[in-house]
């Protein structure tokens, strides 16, 4: 059917704090091979939407559907091993380890070739030339190219990635918006979630702006930095 290209869809998807409602009923849907940037003010859900997703937070409502599979009641574990991967806000490699020995770590539960699996994510991120190196000698820029090595060492069919840039310098952002591209070209359906709007233009064709839990408007990037009602909620204009 018209539908089958979806590769991830949540359904009334919901998270009450107490009170508050963080993310109200989301239906978002991404397709195989998409680049999508998920943007919105500050609390407007997105962390939270991305939690729910990959199952670090149980939802209060709705349903996550993944590739066809009901992912709503699995654990993380479980939707990784379904295809599903993820890279948060701040890096969480094992410092006192080397590049090589961090990228060692997501390989432990496959069969695969692991030199062969450490070389091309090596030179997919950049890192080949300080393989050995220890984690913490690595630049802020070299430690989140690590980890979104380490989340796609196992080629992921989708992988999120939680303000991949925040702190970056210009240099190293434009090493990530590459990086980021080239894992797209690749067949990577990724999911972005961003505040530099720059950044947002370069990378993405298809944005979803979140506001107070909700979805407020989805397009190309081009139809929502043109939407005034986009660049009141979100820019503050
Ligand atoms: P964003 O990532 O878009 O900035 P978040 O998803 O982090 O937004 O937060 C959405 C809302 O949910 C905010 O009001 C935030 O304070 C609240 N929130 C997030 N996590 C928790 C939590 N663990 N407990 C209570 N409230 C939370
Ligand atoms: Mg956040």
């Amino acid at each position: 059917g018209p539908d089958t290209d979806i590769l991830l869809a949540t359904e009334g998807l919901t998270k009450h704090f107490g009170g508050l409602t963080a993310v109200d009923s989301v239906d978002l849907s991404v397709k195989e091979g998409e680049l999508r940037c998920l943007i919105g003010p500050n609390g407007a859900g997105k962390s939270t939407l991305l939690d729910l997703i990959t199952g670090q937070l149980e939802s209060s409502e709705g349903s996550i559907y993944f590739d066809g599979m009901d992912l709503t009641d699995l654990d993380t574990h479980e939707r990784i091993d379904a295809g599903l991967s993820v890279k948060f806000q701040s890096p969480h490699v094992y410092e006192d380890l080397s590049v090589t020995e961090n990228l060692q770590i997501p390989l432990q539960r496959t069969d695969r070739d692991v030199n062969e699996t450490i070389n091309r994510t090596l030179d997919r991120i950049g890192l080949s030339a300080r393989r050995d190196v220890q984690a913490a000698e690595l630049s802020h820029g070299q430690q989140q190219r690590l980890e979104i090595g380490m989340a796609t060492t196992l080629d992921p069919e989708l992988l999120l990635l939680d303000e991949p840039v925040a702190g970056m310098s210009v240099e190293e952002t434009n090493e990530v918006a590459e990086l980021i591209q080239s894992l797209n070209d690749d067949g990577m359906a990724l999911v972005v979630i961003e505040h530099d709007m720059e950044f947002v233009d370069e990378i993405s064709q298809q944005v979803t702006v979140l506001n107070q839990g909700e979805i407020f408007r989805q397009g190309t990037i081009e139809e929502i930095q043109d939407d005034p009602d986009v660049r009141r909620i979100y820019l503050g204009e």
